[in-house]
């Protein structure tokens, strides 16, 4: 509680010397994701790892003296613990991807983010998002990459959920004891801790920073609660998307500018920032704001700096699911720390709005984090068009097609995510190499050579364990609803350890559809009463706790699973988090996914459990667009997109029923002589080969260094030479071309008439282009040409450069080139004009472009 004045102490366990690469180990995340560093944690006691969130720091804070001098003794144990202590010695030196590929470069990248889920014993998580930033650390760790992760400390983190005796979602925030989670205190070179500021109004916050390590790399947290603060002020920290809008923006501030307050604080300034959702923008005014009181900038120049070594990426293609402020906010809390910066009111708020002038429009985060980074992205091949459809009123000269937001598909941390026996029997059948290049389809493909019953019976351990799971939290639940003890009992008998498992874990909010599978409720009912071929399910997720639509969905499955005929066959497990999680993903046969494309902009659950030996059966939205090839899981439909609401749930619903009868339990329960599913396992090592290689955060990871952190920092870097004399020429050169741009027009395109051509042959275009000021190395003359359309558009263009002809008279220059036809068909092509930069990231990035 804020203001209580308790003097809180620590008590450290008291570890034998012996026992001391322990205390090391808990400290350094890495363990999560190495399954033998988990058998020694458990193994000190089991119960207990289990019973307190899996957590080594509060296992061994709980742990009798006595215990500890036995395990001093136990040669087993002590030769196990050296084992993982010189695993984590060699993980950490090892030569890396990065250093192999980038050794030169002297990049340090912070990646923002206000959530990061990297395992349940650190609560600073909500879903997805956070899981993702997890992922993404753990894989830069491995890689080697020189990132440190940026987010809040939030003493009550996420809220845990229960349900009532109706099944509506409750929450409650038990407090973090900060003394059993992995943090140590950074302190400065005097000892005392680093304490950065941060304005709000009328006053000024006070952080301290935590650090998480998590393998090579870093985390930290800020914290403002600290006795410098108000009592009021020190809850700001509090709680994961807790409070209102303006605890949102304050948190928002100390994200931005607190975070990049924090690095600075500790020597560690980073060349590139990586802003993980809109929530971390205010990363790039604050770095603006140091550049332009260090070096006496003005705001355009400072902004050229910046944008070169920032990469924004977007999740949201729920336009409500961005955040946005109210302009008066902005100015309320904005107002006088931007008032040095040399940008007015306007210039300000037109940071975050597509429509500067539109007084309507509120501040935009994600606006304005577009117009901070050089490289923007979404999450999967979908959802970069879907995004670029979303902003293209940034850009609005420009084709939807040709909006400067990117891809790059999200991926999961493989090891994080496999069940420890998997990760056995990959060891001996792949070699230990799986674990080192994840994304090497030549190792998966020796999936091939695991016998099909070793496969089989190494997943059918996951279903075991998920349904004894099941049945102890379904116990706990009742119980605490007050049930009677005859049906908490009868928890003991549900599910079934042999039958069909399908799960279905999310956020619960209602474009996901958590009870679809209900809307045909006899056709359910039958497959799940079948004596022979039972089905079940398993459902886990929580809903915002704003969200009613999302509690309604909760509710009704809630409800489903307490009928008779679904009692033993559907459960629902509250409180979904990273542990259960694991459970799901390990142990389910089929992993449903059944949101409204396009709106799950890439999903990864899906993902977490290809490893595993789990099939998905999945709406062609997100991730799967790209995973789903016929073979390796089910669609369901063929990727459509309806206005109707009513009728696709009823269409969709209908297509997913016949998968399920028609299909996949046909499929499952298909034995041979041996018992074994011959058809499924030849899929499931399908899934396998196909999908682990490449939905992975490695390779996302790598994506991201290859395509954003590399260039951005070095374009950063050139553009701060000299005393920032790049950004000063850039600066300069988009203000002229904005202003002087109008004056370009093309004049005349010349191109062959006959209207017939053959494959293979080509034609000649000349155009003339009046470039006004412009010289010819200022421009690029483009022609884009491919197959028309009913419409009679290009809907792919391809673009080929014309070369400058020499043939000029004053600003009017000849350009020429060649069209080659590759195939036979109705082709068309335009010709266009864009202002060229060797310092941006894209050709276009300015938004400019003069159409012929
Ligand atoms: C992986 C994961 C998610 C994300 O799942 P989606 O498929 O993206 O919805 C959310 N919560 C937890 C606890 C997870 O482990």
């Amino acid at each position: 509680m804020a203001g209580r004045s308790i003097r809180p102490y620590t008590v450290l366990p008291r570890l034998p010397d012996r026992l001391r690469p322990l205390q090391t180990l808990a400290y350094n995340l890495w363990w999560c994701w190495n399954a033998d560093a988990v058998a020694l944690f458990r193994r000190i006691n089991p119960d207990l790892f289990e019973a307190l969130d899996h957590s080594p720091i509060r296992l061994l804070g709980a742990t009798d003296q006595s215990r500890f001098e036995e395990l001093e003794r136990d040669d087993g144990f002590l030769a196990h613990m050296d084992r993982v202590a010189a695993a984590l010695d060699h993980y950490l030196n090892a030569p890396t991807w990065y250093q192999d590929r980038h050794a030169g470069d002297e990049a340090r990248i912070a990646y923002f983010s206000a959530e990061f889920g990297i395992h349940e014993s650190v609560p600073v998580y909500s879903g997805g998002l956070g899981v993702l930033a997890g992922d993404h650390l753990k894989s830069a760790s491995d890689l080697g990459l020189p990132l440190m992760g940026v987010t809040l400390m939030y003493r009550e983190g996420y809220f845990r959920q229960y349900l009532n005796v109706d099944g509506w979602q409750q929450e409650r925030y038990p407090e973090n004891d900060f003394f059993t989670l992995p943090l140590t205190l950074e302190v400065g070179k005097d000892g005392a801790p680093i304490i950065v500021t941060v304005p709000l109004p009328g006053r000024e916050l006070a952080l301290k920073v935590w650090h998480i390590q998590v393998g090579r790399v870093p985390l930290y947290l800020l914290d403002a609660n600290i006795p410098q603060n108000k009592p009021e002020d020190r809850g700001i920290t509090a709680q994961l998307y807790g409070g209102d809008h303006h605890t949102r923006i304050q948190q928002e501030i100390i994200l931005g500018i607190g975070g990049i307050r924090a690095l600075r604080a500790m020597g560690k300034m980073p060349t590139v920032c990586h802003m993980n959702e809109g929530h971390a923008a205010f990363t790039g005014l604050e770095r603006i704001r140091l550049l332009i009181e260090e070096h006496k900038l003005d705001f355009a120049t400072a902004y050229e700096a910046v944008k070169a070594g920032t990469c924004f990426t977007t999740h949201t293609p729920v336009p409500a699911g961005n955040d946005a402020f109210p302009v008066q906010m902005i100015e309320q809390y904005l107002g006088e720390y931007m008032a040095g910066m040399g940008i007015d009111r306007g210039g300000l708020v037109a940071l975050g709005r597509q429509h500067p002038a539109n007084e309507q429009e509120p501040f935009g985060m994600t606006v304005l984090a577009l117009k901070l980074a050089n490289v923007s992205n979404g999450v999967s091949k979908l959802h970069g068009s879907v995004s670029r459809r979303m902003w293209k009123e940034l850009w609005p000269e420009l084709p939807a097609s040709e909006v400067p937001i990117t891809s790059i598909t999200n991926g999961v941390h493989t090891q994080s995510w496999l069940a420890p026996e998997f990760a056995q029997l990959y060891d001996r059948y792949l070699g230990i190499q799986w674990e080192e290049r994840p994304t090497d389809f030549a190792i998966w493909k020796r999936v091939e050579q695991i016998p099909d019953g070793e496969l089989w019976r190494t997943h059918e351990r996951g279903r075991e364990r998920l349904v004894a799971l099941a049945r102890t939290r379904l116990r706990a639940q009742l119980k605490r609803r007050g049930a009677p003890p005859s049906e908490v009992e009868a928890a003991d008998e549900v599910l079934d350890p042999d039958a069909l498992t399908i799960g279905f874990a999310r956020r619960f909010a209602t474009y996901k559809r958590g009870d679809l599978i209900f809307r045909n409720a006899e056709r359910i009912m039958e497959l799940v009463a079948s004596k022979d071929r039972p089905v079940q399910f398993i459902f886990s997720g929580k809903a915002h706790p704003q969200d009613r639509g999302g509690k309604e969905l909760i509710q009704r499955v809630f409800q489903q699973s307490r009928k008779s005929e679904f009692r033993k066959r559907v459960v629902f497990i509250e409180d979904y988090d990273m542990s259960v999680a694991r459970y799901l993903v390990q142990g389910v046969d089929v992993w449903l996914n059944n949101p409204r494309r396009p709106l799950e902009a890439s999903g990864t659950s899906g993902m977490k459990i290809c490893g595993n030996g789990g099939l998905n059966l999945s709406i062609l939205d997100g991730w799967w667009v790209e995973g789903y090839d016929g073979d390796n899981g089910w669609a369901i439909g063929a990727g459509e997109e309806y206005t109707d609401l009513q009728y696709q749930d009823e269409v969709e619903s209908r297509a997913l029923m016949d998968l399920l009868e028609q299909d996949i339990v046909p499929t499952f329960y298909k034995r041979d002589a041996n018992g074994l599913p011959r058809e499924w396992i030849r899929r499931m090592k399908r899934s396998v080969m196909s999908l682990v290689p490449v939905f992975n955060t490695n390779r996302m990871v790598e994506q991201y260094t290859e395509t954003c952190y590399v260039p951005s920092h070095r374009r950063a870097a050139a553009l701060s030479a000299n005393q920032l004399a790049g950004a000063k020429e850039l600066a300069t050169w988009r203000r002229r071309v904005s202003s002087e741009w109008p004056q370009v027009r093309v004049e005349s395109v010349e191109a062959p008439t006959a209207d017939t051509l053959r494959v293979g042959g080509s034609f000649p275009v000349k155009v003339r282009v009046n470039l006004g000021s412009f010289k010819p190395e200022d421009v690029e003359v483009q022609l884009c040409h491919g197959v028309l359309d009913a419409l009679g558009d290009i809907a792919d263009p391809k673009t080929v450069a014309l070369a400058a002809n020499g043939g000029s008279s004053g600003a009017s220059v000849l350009f020429a080139g060649e069209v080659s036809c590759r195939s036979s068909g109705q082709f068309g092509f335009g010709v266009r004009v864009l202002p060229k930069n060797q310092y941006l990231a894209h050709l276009f990035e300015p938004g400019l472009v003069t159409w012929g």
